[in-house]
């Protein structure tokens, strides 16, 4: 043993050997079988990269680095752990790339991902490359269309024209979830709206599902409550108005308005339509209509979310048409805004300018009534408003429901709109149906054939993939349609249903559906023949543990629930929720400061592990911060892992036969159990500084370890730093990978207990030192003890002792004098 310590620790030759090694054992690698016989599995999962042509910085090695560190974790706890890893390559992402260097996305994503596969190695991932999926692959998006088609033919899919949000510089549409504050998520250029028919999925079918299965699936606190935001369920009525004529008869046209708050219904002052309400025509007064149309115009320009914004000035004309508030009995005029969409609710609301700020704000702009049909707390019918109250009260000017409290108020007002007609109890949610269809070129075209005889038509199984033909002028336009468009001998085709002459849809599909089903893919990469085994998937979804990024709450990790719901109601799957556990990571920044490419501080990897090792970047990655809430890179910081990596290199191999330490022993077992808890709870900074906390004490001045003392560290290490810690394995005489069996080490409970206790020392009531003895030593021991403890000694010399006070296992104070 003690010779091989002359043999200094070299990263960069363990990591070399180690990855060979793993390679030629397929250490990782499932077969088929081997995934079919899998004792005890797990799948760990993590979010697939989209290949950008830079390759990958430590922000993202950082997230995969720490779903390695928990597959490796449970696999030294026995488990058999499946990891995978893929590319999510299509989208728009890698199509603007490749239209900025001038390049075809079908030479450039083929580099991309031999370079991301490269990098993804080269950290000591515990990937099964055998099981990768490349979303562009004509191999992949065959079963990404054969989603496409399940949905449609279960009716979930659906094509209509409707007021979609338009990037002029992406030149497509944008599903909400991807407009932030007006603004395109990916080129920051302000949306606009457009109509276009477009292909949609009916998510909202789910909608109380998803929200429903949100309190019972174990996933981070912020990404649930991301999601229950984002599907905002309400509960309310939807009331029905009269439109009447200027002599208060009813025309006959009614007009339908949700709200969450019937019990204001008397304060229902004036209603506002969406600029684009079909009935719009029909309530307005001729002599407006050039007012009217030239509001809704401009409206239109405008993209959904601004129109939504809070605090921007109100805008709106009158229709100088009146409907009848049922409530009242009493008219009330009608007039359009932009704050009104028509994708929400009914497209109408009734406006209770008392009691909602946004009503309240265009009421005082427009000079409309305001009128308080609830009074809060010290508050009564006449009590001024100088804004909306909406808080809780009791009802005031409603007629038969005046003093009842504002809940059972919306009760019984619902109630009595049901009794006469006029209204019933509803419940809204936020969410909308997921828009599908881009009209660019680089994904999977939608699987619809349009047959004038048959209409849209699925493309049959047997003839998927539709492949994306590969067309030099891939550019998008402004003509709203995609550039597969210009593409006569694609699209031309027949009808599959009739023969007769068809065309084929021209969209592809948005990336989020690729993503939205490649966790079914990776252990069913095997066939070719169905897009995932029903065997294989039984035997290893739901996915055990998902890792990755909390901005991707309301879309990959919605979307890809509704996807496996919808897919377990039509009979393909036994669950419907796709992740049992899903931990959303933390971000890290650089020097204190975001990384961007801007800023020129993004961390590239490879200078950094050519320079201390994979391992030593990857514990220092773990080390930054607690897991699920990132931390700062600093370039000195790597330095402290680094030498911890080393003083164990050299302690585990001068390490001698002896009888370990009581001391040091209690402490190894002490760092086993909390780095047992500290790890499956991605605590993964404080195990590790365990970890290092245990080396010192193994090492405190200067003795030379048993080896029962350090190899313990070894396994405990393995899941950070795992070519080392398959080094030390190897060379403390253990056969075969430390992976492949449960090595984690046991603690013993009696072991790790405090033999000792900790005496505060003081003289004359200063604290001048504290001592450890053994729990239930004597009084006098313990005082003997802490009179030669030296700084105490120094305080003593020289005076006189008049009284000793010992406070049992607590305190020991001289008095001296
Ligand atoms: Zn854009
Ligand atoms: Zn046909």
């Amino acid at each position: 043993m003690v010779s091989e310590v002359r043999d200094g620790y070299d990263p960069s030759a363990v990591e070399a050997k180690w990855q060979r090694i793993w390679d030629e054992r397929r250490t990782n690698l499932f077969t088929l079988e081997e995934l079919r016989g899998a004792k005890d599995p797990y799948y760990n999962l993590m979010m697939f990269p989209y290949p950008s042509a830079e390759g990958l910085h430590v922000g993202n090695i950082y997230a995969f680095t720490g779903a390695d560190v928990h597959g490796r974790y449970q696999r030294l706890r026995g488990r058999t752990v499946f990891e995978p890893m893929g590319f999510d390559a299509f989208g728009i992402h890698s199509e603007n790339f490749a239209l900025k260097v001038g390049k075809h996305p079908m030479d450039l994503i083929p580099s991309n991902v031999a370079n991301f596969t490269r990098q993804l190695r080269r950290i000591g991932g515990m990937f099964d490359w055998e099981h990768s999926v490349d979303t562009t692959d004509p191999a992949y998006y065959k079963w990404t269309q054969w989603v496409f088609v399940q949905l449609f033919e279960a009716g979930l899919a659906e094509r209509k024209e409707a007021p979609v949000n338009w990037c002029p510089s992406c030149m497509t549409v944008l599903a909400n979830e991807q407009v932030i504050g007006g603004e395109c998520e990916r080129c920051g250029t302000p949306v606009e709206q457009r109509r276009i028919a477009q292909w949609f999925f009916k998510i909202t079918r789910y909608a109380e599902r998803l929200l429903e299965n949100l309190t019972r699936i174990d996933w981070s606190e912020k990404t649930k409550k991301a999601q229950t935001n984002w599907i905002g369920r309400s509960e309310g009525a939807l009331l029905r108005f009269p439109v009447v004529d200027g002599k208060g008869r009813e025309t006959g046209v009614v007009i339908e308005a949700y709200t969450t708050r019937p019990d204001t219904v008397f304060g229902a002052t004036y209603m506002v339509l969406s600029p684009e309400h079909p009935l719009v025509e029909k309530v307005m007064n001729p002599g407006l209509s050039a007012p009217v149309y030239a509001y809704r115009d401009k409206a239109r320009q405008k993209d959904l979310v601004a129109r939504q914004k809070v605090d921007k000035t109100k805008t709106g004309v009158s229709t100088g048409g009146y409907v009848r508030n049922p409530a009242t009995g009493k008219p009330i005029p009608i007039w359009i805004a932009d704050y009104v969409l028509m994708g929400y609710g009914t497209g109408a609301i009734m406006a209770v300018p008392g009691h909602d700020q946004r009503d309240f704000e265009f009421a005082e702009q427009f000079e409309l009534p305001i009128v308080r049909v609830v009074a809060g707390p010290g508050q009564d019918a006449d009590t001024p408003l100088d804004q909306a109250y909406d808080g809780p009260g009791s009802l005031v000017n409603s007629g038969q429901f005046d003093e009842l409290d504002w809940r059972e108020g919306a009760r019984r007002i619902t109630q009595w709109a049901a009794e006469n007609g006029w209204g019933e109890p509803q419940i809204n949610y936020r969410l909308h149906d997921w828009c599908i269809s881009r009209q660019r070129y680089w994904g999977p075209p939608i699987p619809i054939i349009y047959c004038d005889a048959c209409g849209p038509v699925a493309v049959p199984e047997k003839d998927l993939p539709v492949v994306l033909p590969r067309v030099e002028d891939f550019r998008p336009d402004s003509s709203g349609v995609s550039p597969l468009a210009r593409v006569e001998s694609w699209y031309r085709t027949k009808c599959p249903k009739c023969a007769k002459a068809a065309r084929r849809e021209t969209d592809v599909s948005d990336t989020f559906l690729d993503s939205g089903w490649y966790f079914l893919r990776y252990p069913s990469t095997d066939f070719d023949d169905r897009p995932f085994d029903r065997q294989v998937t039984k035997k290893w979804l739901p996915v055990d543990t998902y890792i990755g990024g909390h901005e991707h709450a309301v879309l990959h990790l919605l979307y890809s629930r509704f996807i496996t719901m919808a897919l377990h109601d039509l009979g393909h799957l036994d669950f419907e929720e796709p992740y049992d556990v899903f931990r959303a990571h933390g971000l890290i920044i650089a020097e204190g400061a975001k990384m961007s490419k801007s800023k020129g501080n993004v961390v590239v990897p490879d200078p950094v592990i050519e320079q201390y090792g994979a391992d030593t970047l990857r514990t220092y990655l773990m080390f930054l911060g607690p897991f699920e809430e990132g931390g700062d890179y600093r370039q000195d910081g790597i330095q402290g892992p680094f030498g911890f990596l080393h003083r164990l290199w050299e302690t585990v191999l001068s390490a001698g036969a002896g009888e370990p330490d009581p001391d040091v022993e209690r402490k190894v077992h002490q760092t086993i159990r909390q780095v047992t808890e500290q790890i499956p709870t991605l605590q993964y900074n404080t195990a590790i500084a365990a970890l290092m906390e245990c080396l010192n004490t193994i090492r405190a001045g200067g003795r030379s370890a048993a080896r029962a003392e350090v190899e313990p560290l070894v396994p405990m290490l393995a899941p950070f730093a795992p070519h080392i810690a398959e080094e030390l394995w190897e060379r403390l005489g253990h056969e075969g990978s430390i992976f492949d069996a449960a090595n984690w080490p046991a603690y013993d409970e009696a072991k790790a207990a405090e033999t000792r206790m900790t005496i505060a020392v003081q003289v004359n009531g200063k604290l001048r030192g504290s001592i450890a003895v053994p729990k239930g030593a004597a009084e006098a021991d313990v005082v003997a003890a802490a009179r030669a403890d030296e700084n105490v000694r120094r305080y003593l010399d020289g005076s006189k002792e008049r009284k000793v006070i010992y406070v049992k296992e607590r305190l020991v104070n001289f008095v001296v004098g």
